[in-house]
């Protein structure tokens, strides 16, 4: 894998500085930490190289920590998928680890804050606790229970721990500052007693530590230098520096920096809200190809290279905004557009038969064929040889019976190019007793053989065809974006309200040329004319369109000047 080395942005500076400064004796590592509560998504994907790729930069290493500090909503297969699309998109992480390795250690550090009079057992239930907390400019209220004696809490915490007490009857907080005014600082909660079994440490444990109270603690443990996390974890940094300023540390204090989320319009990447598409049926799974997560845009072909160009060139900032998904898209196609064969394929076909097609002595039809250059971006890919008789499929919306202005394809009269083979004339249409068209007839210039006539004349429209009794059929699957608002969730609050119920447009009838068999698992093709499109990993012959090939990034910048 070759990435151009980043440009510097605001943690690289904060990391070069380290360096300069010997503040980690020249050491730098970073993590990856998802929670195992869903499939990585494209937001993920701009911190997997932000993560990956300051480590890699700096000659430091990134491990992929797995967040699993909630044993209700984290599972295995979340687990494997996450491990996979990392390796998918191009990065190895150093190490596979568990924040839930550490429950033992976060336990003895939590033990050590009790001791050091930082820590109590409050008897009272969340929603008691949570009023208590004030507000911007509304005091905190302290817990009746916050003054209790080292040895009171000591006991009540090691039962806690001891599974004598029932779920929410208790909790273990921080004793910080009930007036402090950062909310976060407000004794937040670092055990809570859940009787859940848990994906990693089976039944072990019956106290589960906060996403707080373990992160930056996990951090420590790991040796992490650099903790990178996005722009929501602000309010949180202050903690995180108090439980590590509380905590006997192995090492050095690890160090949290926050950069703005990459979110795209015409997009969700909430994975709770991801999840509710799948549980409702409005999209197949995980991995349908509308799906904003690794998955589906992998089995809708976008490439790994293409997705880290684009999280690599907008850079990482401090300001949240969107980005335009036609911009992303205009990231696949340029990078599909050199790596990917050219193929033709009919959607929606219509007959076209060559009325002076010739025959062999038993009146047989002649069979001719074509080499036609797999991509013109790579003239290593070579040609293939495509069938070409007198019957064949062209595009219905290729022809018009009455054309209407401005239509330089196939109708009556008019002579069009069929791509790399012949040029033909319409001469007539064939119609059904209800009047339907069910075939154009046509007569081929026999002298234009490879789609240019002799004497130059000029021919303005190319179209795709394949030969009718040399073609196979194959389904083809058109998407529409699966959010039809530029920004979901902006009339009503809830994103899902604007799901596009015609997001998808399934086409069995399709007709393509022979080679297309061929195509490997996964392998994005060109259909001529009519955009990229990605042969399903799973089921032979069902494509799916990973993208048009019209720029339309280009036409919005330039209609933005
Ligand atoms: P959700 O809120 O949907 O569950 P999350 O932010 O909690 O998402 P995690 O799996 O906990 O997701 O995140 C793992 C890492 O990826 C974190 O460091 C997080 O900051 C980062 N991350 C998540 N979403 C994005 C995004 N849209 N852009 C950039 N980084 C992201
Ligand atoms: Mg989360």
């Amino acid at each position: 894998m070759t990435e151009p080395v980043a440009a510097t942005d605001f943690i690289r500076d904060t990391v070069a500085r380290d360096n300069e400064q010997g503040t980690y004796g020249g050491r730098v590592q970073t993590r990856f930490p998802p929670e195992p509560n869903g499939y990585l998504h494209i937001g993920h994907a701009k911190a997997i190289t932000v993560d990956f790729g300051i480590a890699r930069d700096f000659g430091g290493l990134c491990n992929l920590r797995l967040d699993d500090t909630n044993p209700d909503t984290e599972q295995v297969e979340y687990v494997d998928a996450i491990v996979s699309d990392i390796e998918w998109l191009g990065y190895e992480p150093a190490a596979v680890l568990h924040a839930s390795d550490y429950f033992p250690v976060l336990y003895e550090w939590a033990e050590h804050l009790v001791m050091t009079g930082f820590a109590y057992v409050d008897d009272q239930d969340v929603e008691t606790i949570s009023a208590q907390r004030g507000g911007y400019g509304k005091p905190g209220v302290e817990s009746p229970y916050r003054n209790r004696s080292v040895e009171e809490n000591l006991d009540l915490f090691r039962r806690m721990r001891a599974g004598e007490f029932a779920e929410g009857s208790r909790v273990l907080r921080a004793k910080v500052d009930m007036q402090h005014e950062n909310m976060q600082m407000r004794d937040p909660v670092m055990y809570r007693i859940r009787f859940s079994h848990h994906h990693n440490t089976g039944d072990e444990w019956c106290i589960y530590p906060t996403y707080d109270w373990a992160h930056g603690q996990s951090d420590a443990i790991e040796g992490v230098t650099h903790s990178i996390c996005t722009l929501e974890f602000d309010s949180h940094r202050a903690l995180y520096d108090w439980y590590l300023e509380h905590c006997p540390l192995p090492g050095d204090q690890p160090k949290q920096i926050e950069f703005a989320r990459l979110e795209f319009t015409h997009t969700v990447t909430s994975k709770r809200r991801l999840l509710k598409l799948v549980t409702d049926g409005i999209v197949s799974g995980w991995d349908d190809p509308r799906m904003p997560t690794l998955q589906g845009l992998r089995r809708r072909g976008y490439p790994a290279s293409a997705i880290r160009d684009f999280c690599h060139d907008i850079g990482t900032t401090k300001t949240n905004s969107r980005q335009s998904i036609e911009a992303l898209e205009a990231y696949i196609r340029r990078e599909l557009n050199k790596t990917s064969q050219r193929r033709m394929a009919v959607l929606n076909p219509l007959k076209l038969v060559i009325t002076n097609w010739p025959t062999d002595e038993d009146g047989a039809p002649l069979v001719d064929h074509f080499d036609i250059v797999n991509n013109p971006e790579n003239e290593a890919d070579g040609t293939r040889s495509v069938a070409f008789s007198g019957e064949l499929w062209i595009e219905a919306d290729d022809f018009a019976e009455v054309p209407p202005p401005k239509f330089f394809r196939l109708s009556p009269g008019k002579e069009v190019r069929l791509r790399g083979a012949y040029l033909v004339t319409a001469t007539g249409v064939v119609k059904d007793s209800s009047g339907a068209i069910v075939a154009v007839e046509a007569t081929y210039d026999p002298a234009s053989k490879g789609g240019n006539a002799p004497d130059g004349r000029k021919v303005k429209s190319t179209m795709h065809w394949v030969s009718a009794p040399h073609a196979i059929d194959a389904a083809v699957a058109l998407y529409e974006r699966l959010f039809a608002a530029a920004y979901p969730g902006e009339r009503t609050g809830e994103p899902l309200d604007d799901v596009n119920p015609d997001s998808l447009q399934l086409v069995t009838g399709a007709k393509v040329e022979a080679a297309l068999a061929d195509t490997s698992p996964g392998e994005v093709v060109q259909f001529e004319r009519l955009g990229y499109f990605a042969q399903d990993a799973r089921t032979p012959m069902l494509f799916h369109r990973t993208v048009g090939l019209r720029d339309e990034w280009a036409a919005i910048q330039k209609r933005q000047g």
